[in-house]
């Protein structure tokens, strides 16, 4: 038997990182989804919006 978890996702935003543009892993739990960069260590919370044509990224602390 495999259990399946559906409770945590993880998931990689392509040049995610605001500071080095590296893939930005981000690992989603009940507090919410933080991004970790592998690359230059920055730490943020990336914010997913739902618009008419696609996904946008923002993060906190950036004005949109
Ligand atoms: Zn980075």
């Amino acid at each position: 038997m495999t259990e399946v978890q559906t409770t945590q996702r993880d998931f990689m935003i392509p040049e995610g990182c605001p500071v080095c543009a590296a893939d930005l892993p981000v690992r989603v739990s009940a507090a919410g989804p933080n991004g970790v960069c592998k690359h230059c260590g920055w730490i943020g919370k990336p914010r997913l919006t739902v618009t008419h044509r696609g996904f946008r990224v923002s993060y906190e602390g950036e004005r949109a």
